[in-house]
């Protein structure tokens, strides 16, 4: 991973929409993109950051039980699944459930509408 400002800056400026390459998640009454970790709504002219509030349909709880993936699987970088901000937190998406690894298994903080 070496910086490349160029790379960086067509970054920046890629359009979301429908196709785009990125996940996109219905977030209260509107569309959002998951983008290196990161959840962009496209705002006008530039590309705002949102996050999954902590709510009664994503609590930010421990769950013994998330199921999904085989039990000894760790989320992390490159673990194959994408990185969701989640309050002050980082979830994995894991067939439209938020995980969070939490010590040996993960907690499930519910379910995201996959657009
Ligand atoms: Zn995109
Ligand atoms: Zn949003
Ligand atoms: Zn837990
Ligand atoms: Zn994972
Ligand atoms: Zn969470
Ligand atoms: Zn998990």
């Amino acid at each position: 991973m070496s910086p490349c400002n160029e790379t960086h800056h067509a970054h920046h400026n890629h359009q979301h929409g429908a196709n785009c390459g990125h996940t996109a998640i219905k977030h209260n009454d509107h569309v959002d993109y998951l983008h290196d970790g990161h959840l962009h709504h496209p705002h006008s002219d530039h590309v705002d950051e949102h996050k999954i509030e902590v709510s009664a349909k994503n609590p930010d709880q421990c769950t013994s039980d998330c199921g999904g993936h085989e039990p000894g699987h760790v989320h992390g970088p490159g673990c194959g699944h994408e990185a969701v901000p989640h309050g002050d937190h980082i979830d994995y998406l894991v067939n439209g459930h938020l995980h969070h690894p939490h010590g040996d298994h993960c907690d499930d903080h519910g379910l995201v509408e996959l657009v």
